[in-house]
């Protein structure tokens, strides 16, 4: 699925950051802690929804 638009536990908006994040930390070769330090990403609870997330839109997308 999509990332969500707002932290589940503080409601931050991190929507907007998970472009920057995916491409420099999962596809690139960036740190992902020196990423969300620059992103501006503090909070750990904001921190795991980026690290943890999965886009699942195009394995599911077939089956519906
Ligand atoms: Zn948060």
């Amino acid at each position: 699925m999509m990332i969500p638009v707002r932290c589940f536990t503080c409601g931050t908006v991190i929507g907007n950051e998970w472009e920057e994040f995916k491409e420099r930390a999962r596809e690139g070769e960036e740190d992902p802690e020196a990423v969300l330090d620059e992103l501006g990403v503090d909070r750990h609870c904001c921190r795991r929804m980026l690290v943890s997330h999965e886009d699942l839109v195009d394995v599911v997308s077939p089956y519906q």
